[in-house]
């Protein structure tokens, strides 16, 4: 019990050092995956583009869809088709107080 307390309080003020990075970084990274261009589902030419939140158009071929709000597919098979490293919610269950 005692140890337990004591460990808890270690994990959660060394993770309030490093939330603030974690954030900065998560929101560059949605900043930067919002603004790149995507690999379309239907020609698979890298010309998708975000035209407004969960709203995306290959200007290759002109096929709008809608898809994630930051980027065009679910990040896991998006993650899987592109092989570009995602960073998915880092340390987010380290919430829990
Ligand atoms: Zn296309």
């Amino acid at each position: 019990m005692m140890a337990r307390k004591t460990k808890k309080t270690g994990i959660s003020g060394r993770f309030g050092a490093r939330y603030g990075v974690t954030i900065r970084k998560r929101i560059r990274d949605v900043e930067r995956e919002k603004v790149k261009k995507h690999l379309c589902p239907s020609c698979n030419h890298k010309a998708v583009k975000r035209v407004d939140t969960g709203i995306w158009r290959c200007r290759k071929c002109g096929t709008t869809f809608a898809g994630g709000a930051y980027r065009p597919m679910g990040s896991r098979s998006f993650r899987r088709t592109t092989q570009e490293p995602v960073l998915e919610k880092p340390d987010e269950e380290a919430e829990e107080e």
